[in-house]
This record gives C-alpha cells, structure tokens and sequence, in this order.
C-alpha cells in the first residue's frame, strides 16, 4: 500500500533565515558577514516591506554583498509546488516542498473587508483529531519560525501581485497545532506584528492562534505580551465526546480548556472563537447546542460553526443546513455570538483549517 506518506526525514531544522532573527540578531549576523550592521535594515526591508527575496532586486546593496547576504540570511526555504486557484481566483491554495522533502500547505483568501493567509505550523499534527486530514498522517515535524513566516511573506506578495491587495489577516489554521511548536511558533507571531523593517507589521488583532487546546501552553501564551487572537478547537461540549473527536481531551478536559480560554480572554482582553466542526449526528444534537450555550454565555467568546469537510474514507459527513440552522439558533438563544464559517476552497481539496498536502500524489512523481 503506498497509500500513506512515507517518512523518511531527519527531524531537523532547516538553515538559519533572516526570519528566524529579531532586528539586533540581524545585525549581529550582518557583522558576522563583515558588512555594515545597517545592511539588516536594508534587506530587512527588502523581504518585509517589499516582499522581495531574489539579491539580483536589491539594487541598494553592492552588487558583491547581494549574493553573500542572500546566502547567508535567505536560504530559500519553500519551494512552489502547485498553486491551485478556485472561487474565481479569490482563494489560492499553495502546496510548498520544504528543504528536507517534507510538504506543508498553506491558503490566500480574499474577502469583501480583508485578505487573509492561512498557515501551517508544522509538517503534518501528532493530535490525531479523527475528522482532521492532516492528523491522519501524524507528525513529520515542527517548522522553523522562518519556515512559518516564509509562508505568509509569499502569500502577501501573491496578494499583492494577484488579488491586488494587501495581507491584512493571518490565522494558524493550517497544517499543524501552533502550541505544539510553542516558541517557533511565538517568535513567528513577534515577526509577523513587528513593526517594519523588523517584521511584517501586522495588527495583533489579525492574528489568530487556534489550538486543539494544550492547557499548559494557552497559560503560557495568555503571558506573553502578544495578545492574539485564540481560536480553541472545541468541536464538543461534552468530555465523553470530546475524548473522541480531539483525543488531547483525555489529558486536559472540556473544564479545564475552557478555564484555560477565560484565563486568555481575561489576561489579553480579546475574545476568544471556540471553533466547531459541525458533525453529522456526532455532534450537531440540540442538547449539545444547549450544553454549549450553557458554558459559553456570558462568556467573552464567541463561536464559529465549520461545516465538516468530510476526508477521503471517513465515516463523517457535514451537518444539513436545516440541522446548523436550530444549532446556531440554539446558541444566539443562549446570548452567544455565533458565526458559521464560510467553505471557501472546498473544490480545491481543503479550505483553511483541512489541509491534507496530498502529497502522497506529489512524491509518486
Ligand atoms: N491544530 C489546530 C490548528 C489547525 S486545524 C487546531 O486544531 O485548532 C484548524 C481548524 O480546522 C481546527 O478548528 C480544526 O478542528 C478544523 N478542522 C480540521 N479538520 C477539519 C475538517 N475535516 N472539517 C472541518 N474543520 C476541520
Ligand atoms: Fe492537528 Fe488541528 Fe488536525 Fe487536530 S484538527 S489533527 S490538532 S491539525
């Protein structure tokens, strides 16, 4: 059966990038290189500001400098694959090879009032969610920070090129639990909100962090001076449930994660999104509706509806219409802010958030 993805890679990091280092570490690496220490502003502005990364463009640095500096600072990390458009090219999908073969993937959307990019934290997930594409093949490993900025430093320049507009929203929904590769994953966000040429200068507010809920890492995060949004993957009110659609519940409960929630909600000020894949009688029940409103109201949160989007062999199948209609109205009846998530990139095998890097497809070849 050559079914599954084959894993055969070192669980090694990729080499250093610009986007692994704050300013002061830029500077300290330019000196290293022997060039001017203002040169990581330079270039800094170059990969951030700009978008660019080929040396040849940057035309304000000597032509002897460009190479080295780009050998040195901007290893390419993300290799394109495929990039498949769909919604008449206001969603793209982008399927990247990384240094070491490992294929991760990440989604541009464009909406009416923002742009956002969808990113993955890591190749594959070791949470082993049933519904999840991505938790089907477990984990091959973390990505580097730069490795995750790298992903939304090209879909803005898509954006920008394609759309034409700017990359207002990024969420880490993508392939991988963001907590799980806690401090790659931070010192991303810091990159990301960091103002220019430090970083890409994105709102706080704009980033979302969703987590299958680690207990122990969203106090650790509610600490840190980032305040991002939290999205926590809830997906069942009940532990009985819960233990079996997000198998991390049987070490940290439905309890316990949401008083890991309301500790970020208090700590940072910004609602949290409890994020809900609505599950074909699994766990669309009216009384799981009312249970959820339950511990929901008077919450600061609120909760976003997925329609399931069933995997290849799954047993699972989307909510009907009707079925998410009582659900929701259920909830607003409770006084919880609900929102049912649009299903933008179905016909390009996964929207944000269901990303399978069919890559068993791409390593035949
Ligand atoms: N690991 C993190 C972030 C990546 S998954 C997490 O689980 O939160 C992003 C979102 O997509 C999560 O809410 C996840 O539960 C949801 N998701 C995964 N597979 C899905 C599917 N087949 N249909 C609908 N939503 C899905
Ligand atoms: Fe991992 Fe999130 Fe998928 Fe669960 S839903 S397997 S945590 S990517």
């Amino acid at each position: 059966m050559s079914t599954l993805p084959v894993v055969t890679r070192r669980a090694t990091l990729p080499p250093a990038h610009l986007a692994d280092l704050d300013l002061a570490a830029r500077r300290e690496a330019m000196a290293a290189l022997g060039e001017p220490a203002y040169r990581a502003g330079q270039v800094s502005r170059h990969y951030f500001g700009r978008l660019v990364r080929d040396p040849a463009a940057m035309t304000d640095l000597p032509a002897a400098s460009r190479q080295r500096i780009a050998d040195a600072l901007l290893p390419p990390l993300l290799t394109s694959l495929r990039d498949a458009a769909c919604d008449a090219g206001a969603t793209r999908k982008a399927l990247w090879r990384l240094y070491d073969g490992s294929l991760v993937e990440s989604v541009l959307m464009g909406y009416a009032d923002r742009v956002t990019a969808c990113v993955s934290s890591q190749a594959g997930c070791g949470m082993g969610c049933p519904f999840c594409a991505t938790g089907q093949a477990g984990l091959t490993r973390n990505l580097s920070t730069a490795e995750i900025v790298d992903q939304v430093v090209y879909l803005a320049g898509m954006a920008a090129a394609q759309l034409p507009r700017r990359l207002s929203h990024v969420v880490f929904m993508g392939m991988g639990e963001p907590l799980a590769n806690y401090d790659r994953v931070v010192a991303a966000v810091r990159r990301l909100v960091a103002p220019p040429p430090e970083g890409l200068g994105l709102s706080r507010r704009r980033v979302t962090v969703s987590t299958v809920g680690l207990v122990p890492a969203m106090h650790r995060l509610a600490e840190e001076d980032l305040a991002v949004t939290l999205a926590l993957s809830l997906h069942a009110p009940d532990d009985d449930l819960r233990d079996e659609l997000v198998p991390v519940n049987q070490r940290w409960k439905v309890s316990e994660v949401l008083r890991a929630a309301w500790d970020y909600a208090e700590r940072t000020g910004r609602r949290v999104s409890i994020e809900y894949a609505m599950i074909r009688d699994v766990n669309d029940q009216p009384w799981r509706a009312d249970l959820l409103g339950k511990l929901l109201a008077g919450k600061l949160a609120h909760v976003n509806l997925i329609p399931l989007n069933p995997t290849p062999g799954s047993r699972w199948d989307a909510s009907p219409p009707s079925v998410e209609r009582e659900f929701v109205r259920r909830l607003r009846a409770a006084g919880v802010a609900t929102t049912v998530r649009d299903t933008r990139g179905r016909d390009i095998d996964g929207a944000c958030g269901q990303l399978a890097a069919s890559g068993r497809h791409e390593r035949e070849v």
